[in-house]
């Protein structure tokens, strides 16, 4: 039996988490769990699982969560320190790193560090400090499982096939809700209109990088550093039917791929059961109903945050942990009404050219590179609200 921490409990990741622990009650235990905002869900959760430790954003929810769940042996933590124990608990055995953005990175680092196997779907951690995330995995043989149906669609199209023999790596985007929208009309879409997307559920922050293709970077980089393949042999397609989930291709021409109707619970089911697959008892994929698969190049102009992604990376050090902070900050500005969606890669661009690059040696060096741009992003951002 697998013991198991969830990190973002309360996200589409973590409830499609929880609904598999619910199909397999003999296959998982849930030890601990951390959510941001959503009290109420997160009491159902531990009501239902009895995890022995959650963790919560601050003091104050902290105390309040206590005295609701007054009878429960549960013991309630917040900030960091709480998502540090919850990753650490000496029972689990596999965390489910599913927090979005930057604040996923010291608590699945520490969960590398006291050996846990880790089903990663924070994409952060890799982006902002890949290189010393995959050196902790190696030094404490863990095994970075990936759940974001992407990668976790090449980690299947990779096994039994030598590294030295891929060629590329084709990462699918099904483009968002924009993809047919002319590029002129961009700079008037709203919070609304970007927040539709067409085929996965997911939360604000990781649709609007959807929608302006940022997601697709952080994937690339991700990609790069999970596989470790070089940057330039990562590539996109745009593939609108989200039914090819990505592929490999290799040195003889050949290319593997995965597929199957988009629900996140098949990428996740497979990094909790890894090597084994689990009976989902998901509909078939009717590929005759689909009709036709399509891909296409993703357009540059229209979607300058690939392209910034791209370069954040071959630059290296912390330049990529200050394209993730800037976004962060510009989507957030974005979501509040404060910019305009065509405003997010003019900001992150400008934040970028105004970084000093500094080595990357270390947690702190990307922690202090990741706080510069947020600070900034925000004044940036103030300056244009004036
Ligand atoms: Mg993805």
């Amino acid at each position: 039996m697998k013991h198991l921490a969830i990190l973002g409990s309360t996200g589409s990741i973590g409830v499609n988490t929880l609904d598999i622990v619910r199909q397999f009650p003999e296959e998982f235990k849930i030890i601990s769990l951390s959510a941001g905002h959503n009290i109420e869900l997160l009491k159902d959760q531990i009501n239902r699982f009895r995890p022995k430790v959650v963790s919560v954003i601050n003091q104050e929810v902290a105390t309040n969560l206590q005295k609701s769940l007054s009878g429960l042996e549960v013991e309630i933590l917040y900030g960091v320190e709480g998502l540090i124990q919850v990753a650490t608990h000496p029972e689990v055995t596999q965390v489910v790193s599913a927090i979005v953005g930057a604040v996923g990175l010291i608590p699945t680092l520490s969960a590398i560090k006291t050996k846990k196997s880790i089903a990663l779907a924070n994409k952060e951690p890799l982006v902002m400090a890949g290189k010393i995330v995959m050196e902790e995995a190696k030094r404490n043989g863990v095994q970075i499982l990936p759940v974001d149906s992407e990668h976790s669609a090449i980690f299947q199209s990779l096994i039994g096939h030598r590294k030295e023999d891929i060629r590329r790596l084709i990462l699918t985007a099904s483009g968002g809700p924009f993809l047919n929208l002319p590029i002129s009309k961009l700079h008037e879409v709203t919070v609304k209109e970007a927040l539709l997307h067409p085929h996965w559920e997911m939360g604000k922050k990781i649709t609007i990088d959807s929608a302006s293709l940022m997601n697709k970077g952080l994937e690339v980089i991700e990609a790069h550093w999970l596989f470790d393949i070089p940057i330039e042999k990562i590539v996109v397609q745009i593939h609108p039917q989200s039914v090819v989930h990505s592929m490999v291709e290799y040195i003889d021409g050949s290319i593997i791929g995965q597929m199957g109707i988009p629900d996140m619970r098949l990428p996740i089911s497979y990094a909790l059961s890894f090597p084994k697959r689990m009976n989902l008892k998901m509909a078939s994929l009717d590929l005759s109903q689909v009709g036709s698969l399509t891909f296409s190049p993703p357009d540059p102009e229209k979607f300058p945050c690939l392209r910034l992604a791209y370069q954040s990376i071959e630059i290296g050090e912390t330049m990529p942990a200050v394209l993730n902070a800037a976004n962060e900050m510009a989507v957030n500005g974005f979501l509040e009404g404060w910019i305009k969606f065509t405003d997010i890669p003019l900001l992150i661009q400008r934040v970028m050219g105004e970084h000093e690059i500094k080595t990357a040696r270390t947690i702190e060096d990307i922690l202090r590179a990741d706080q510069w741009a947020r600070e900034k992003t925000k004044a940036l951002i103030e300056a244009k609200a004036r």
